[in-house]
């Protein structure tokens, strides 16, 4: 089966480095727990000076590329790659010109083995997920879980559960797994359903 990995918030920890940015911009320490919705810093409160001050912070060369996968993370996803076509599917950041290379750095570091024949790691930047093909999408966002599946009517996307996408966001096509061990025996029961 093709399947779609999203990066941050499902591999990557961006929120814990991002929260590290909130914090040099206001004095205030969170915790990933602290954010309840998608947007940090409407979830946060923040003004949009802070906000943009985060964001500038987080666009400076090489920023992606020190985040920490999430734990169990690297493990599942090279589990899954040993039986399944599957690919990173990310979003670029516009305002950085090295997002996309700092990214690609990060995913060889951690995902050496998943690579293409030229040895590229296996990652898409997309603008709109929605227009991907494969039989299952694993992402942290309730919406793009939601439009990707209602786009792909037979197919499954995997709401990996954070504190940011709590809510009653179950619809068709969409499946909330806990963590990485209910992503493996998700896939596992759709594969063995066909
Ligand atoms: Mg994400």
């Amino acid at each position: 089966m093709k399947i779609l990995v999203d990066v941050d918030g499902v591999v990557a920890d961006f929120v814990t480095a991002y929260l590290r940015e909130v914090e040099a911009v206001t004095g205030h320490r969170y915790a990933p727990e602290d954010v309840k919705e998608w947007h940090i810093g409407q979830a946060l409160g923040l003004t949009r000076e802070q906000i943009d001050g985060a964001d500038w912070s987080m666009s400076r060369g090489g920023w992606c590329s020190d985040l920490e996968p999430y734990t169990g993370a690297v493990e599942a996803v090279t589990e899954l790659a040993c039986s399944h076509d599957v690919w990173f599917c990310t979003m670029s950041l516009e305002r950085s010109n090295t997002w996309d290379h700092d990214r690609r750095v990060w995913l060889l570091r951690h995902f050496p083995d998943m690579v293409t024949d030229a040895g590229c790691p296996r990652v898409i930047f997309t603008p709109d997920k929605r227009h991907q093909m494969a039989d299952i999408m694993i992402d942290d966002n309730a919406r793009f879980c939601k439009d990707w599946a209602s786009e792909h009517w037979s197919e499954t996307a995997l709401l990996l559960d954070r504190p940011w996408n709590q809510g009653p966001h179950e619809s068709e096509g969409v499946m909330r797994v806990r963590d990485w061990s209910e992503v493996l025996e998700a896939v596992e029961s759709i594969e063995a359903c066909g």
